[in-house]
This record gives structure tokens, C-alpha cells and sequence, in this order.
């Protein structure tokens, strides 16, 4: 922790939300099915160990991550429940893997190498393993195909030492308008399912769904759920959001000091941004190194009181400048908010991504460590 916090720039993460919209994803899912809270990205962007631990203890069968090294400090924290790491196995992380007991998603010949090899050498019991099926995403993932194949290494000396707990495939359309991806993707998995089933492998937790999945495609919940941005309180458009959620993460600052300039002063760099009136501007210390994008600028709005003032001129890395004319009370040291509720109003997560032009998620996850996280 730093020794003094004296910008007043930071980040509320609200750990009650988080409760409430993993109970609202349990609910939506049903009590039979587990839910998996996605946490990497720090938690996209709200503090990976504090929202595992609040995810676990609110009911979620484990977190998934996208890196060893993501898992590594969910284990440092003493989370103990399963954690998933999406990522795939990559040579030099299987001893780690092994040591802190985290579940890889494999889906290549040489995941399954690396992974014997290091149960062996420490005597551990077989290691749960995810076998991910690529029906669509066209990213991560044995193609259907190469099953067949896949299933032959796990029954041979390759897949020695790992058991099999799960399949799983990933959506690349549930957050789409028009969707017809998704079902299609649904029938290969169903098809890998009965490939499996046909040579003897019954992976008892299936999970295939996403937040938009989970949302969209209620027959496709299987045993497990993966929700990441839900649990967040958002989703890649509010015309898939599950009904509901709460946002959990705010962003505040104060006005650093208030600047009077007269019609026509030019404002910040390029000087793009020409005063039409006499004006008074309020100096807020965050920029685009906190991951306030300096596209956003001309576009973006903050609140102060309760009102919504202009962004003016070009977002700088550490300062921002608003339009505070209109509020004559407005003060140095006055509370501005750039993400989140304030007074009657509030800026949410897609609307701050409309002006970035970017999605949610990066907005999301795209606060930087520079800004403080309080809970
Ligand atoms: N499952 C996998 C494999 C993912 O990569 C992700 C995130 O991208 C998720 C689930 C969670 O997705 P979302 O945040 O859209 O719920």
C-alpha cells in the first residue's frame, strides 16, 4: 500500500453488488447448476483476490483465470476453492500448476505431457483437468476432429496422472443481435459430448455459457455457467444484460482547482478546444494512464452535484479539464464522478464505452493500478 494517498482519484469496488449479482446469475441458473466467477484481468479491473473471495463465499464453485500466474495469487491469498485457468498449459508452468493445485484447461497433446510429467514427479494425485472443445471461437480449443486423437493420448501414457472433470466450449456470438452462431456452436458440443460419451468419458461438469450465454440460451447451462462481466454488474450491451445486476465499481475524484478563462482561450493540447464563452474550468487529476481513454475526449461527460459537465479539450495522461460554468457554487475540492452514480444521475460502463468507442469489458478492465481500489 502506499505510504500517503494524496491524489484523490480512485476506484469504489462495492463488494455488495458483487454478492448480490452472483446470487442474481445463481438464481438465473438455478440451484443445481455451479457458477464459475471469471476473474482474471484483476478481476476485470476490481481487484482479483478481493472478488474471488467475494464470489466463493457468496456460492460460486471456483473462480477461472486466464493465467498461471493469475492463479498463482488467488492461491497466494489462500482462495482454496477450484480455479480454472483458461489459458491453456505453456512448458515451464506445470510444476506450478501441480504445486498449487490449479485445474488447466487443456485441449493439445503436449498440455497433457507437461501435466503427467509434473504429477509424477511430485506424487500428487491425478490432476482435474478441462478439456476444451473449439466449436466456433476459433481460438482456443481441440477442433472437433481432433478428438478422436485427443481421446487416444488421454487414454495412453500421455494422459496418465490427469482426470478428466470437465468439457467446455466458448460462445463467439451469444452477445450478438442476430445470433445464429450459437446454436450451431451448441450442436458440435453436443456432438463432441456423444463422441466422448461413445468411448467411455462422462466429464461430469459440462459449462459452455458466458453472461450473454447464460442469459440467451437457457438450455445451454449444463452443470456449470462462466460468468465474467455479469458478475461485474454489466454486460457487452444493456440489451443482454441479466435483469437486475448492480454495478460494483465506481470512479471518483475532486476538482484540484478551478480555472476562470475568457471566450475564445484554447484549451489543453493541439488546441482543438476553443472556448466559445467566458468559462470556468475545473481541473480533475485523471487522465488516460488511469484508463480515462483520451479518445473519449470531446465526447466524454463527468458528475458534479449531481450535473453532468463536459469534458473539455483533449484528455491528458494525468488531467483532465471540465466545464463547470454552469455550476457558479462549484468548488476546489468538489466531488466529481466519472464512472458511477451520483445525485439522481449516473455514467455507466456503456455509456462511457460509446464515447471510447471500445466495449464495456475495456473500459472495465482498463482502469489502471495507478488508481486506488476501495471497497
Ligand atoms: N469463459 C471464457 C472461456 C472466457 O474467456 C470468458 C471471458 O472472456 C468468460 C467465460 C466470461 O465471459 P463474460 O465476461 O462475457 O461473461
Amino acid at each position: 500500500a502506499p505510504i500517503v494517498e494524496v491524489r484523490p482519484t480512485y476506484a469504489y469496488v462495492d463488494a455488495g453488488a458483487m454478492v448480490h449479482n452472483l446470487r442474481t446469475v445463481q438464481a438465473a441458473v438455478g440451484p443445481r447448476c455451479r457458477v464459475l466467477a471469471v476473474v482474471k484481468a484483476d478481476g476485470y479491473g476490481h481487484g482479483a483476490i478481493e472478488a474471488a473471495r467475494t464470489f466463493v463465499d457468496a456460492g460460486a464453485w471456483g473462480c477461472a483465470v486466464s493465467l498461471v500466474e493469475e492463479g498463482v495469487e488467488l492461491r497466494q491469498a489462500e482462495i482454496r476453492a477450484p480455479v480454472l485457468v483458461l489459458g491453456g498449459v505453456h512448458p515451464g508452468s506445470e510444476d506450478v500448476i501441480v504445486h498449487r493445485s490449479l485445474t488447466p484447461v487443456v485441449w493439445a497433446r503436449e498440455h497433457l505431457q507437461l501435466l503427467s510429467a509434473a504429477v509424477r514427479r511430485s506424487g500428487a494425485p491425478p490432476l482435474p483437468i478441462h478439456l476444451k472443445i473449439d466449436t466456433g471461437m476459433s481460438r482456443l480449443g481441440a477442433l472437433p476432429g481432433q478428438l478422436p486423437e485427443f481421446l487416444d493420448w488421454l487414454e495412453g501414457e500421455d494422459g496418465q496422472h490427469v482426470r478428466l472433470e470437465g468439457v467446455m466450449t466458448h460462445f463467439a456470438c451469444a452477445d450478438e443481435p442476430d445470433d445464429v452462431t450459437s446454436p450451431r456452436q451448441l450442436e458440435s458440443f453436443r456432438d463432441s459430448l456423444a463422441a466422448l460419451a461413445s468411448r467411455g468419458f462422462h466429464p461430469p461438469i459440462r459449462h459452455v455459457c458466458n453472461s450473454a450465454g447464460l442469459v440467451r440460451l437457457p438450455h445451454a447451462h449444463f452443470d456449470m455457467v462462466r460468468p465474467g462481466v455479469a458478475i461485474y454488474g454489466a454486460a457487452s450491451s444493456r440489451e443482454v444484460e441479466l435483469p437486475g445486476l448492480k454495478m460494483a465499481m465506481s470512479v471518483h475524484s475532486r476538482i484540484l482547482g478551478i480555472r476562470e478563462l475568457p471566450a475564445g482561450a484554447r484549451v489543453s493540447y493541439g488546441h482543438r478546444m476553443e472556448l466559445t464563452r467566458p468559462s470556468r474550468l475545473g481541473i480533475v487529476p485523471v487522465g488516460y494512464a488511469d484508463g480515462y481513454p483520451r479518445r473519449m475526449s470531446g465526447q466524454a461527460q463527468v458528475l458534479v452535484r449531481g450535473h453532468r459537465c463536459r469534458v473539455v479539450g483533449n484528455i491528458t495522461m494525468d488531467v483532465s479539464m471540465i466545464d463547470v460554468t454552469d455550476l457558479p457554487d462549484a468548488r476546489e475540492g468538489e466531488r466529481v464522478t466519472l464512472l458511477g452514480a451520483q445525485g439522481r444521475d449516473r455514467i455507466d460502463a456503456y455509456e462511457l464505452a460509446r464515447w471510447a468507442d471500445v466495449i464495456p469489458y475495456e473500459i472495465l478492465c482498463g482502469i489502471s493500478k495507478r488508481v486506488p481500489r476501495r471497497g
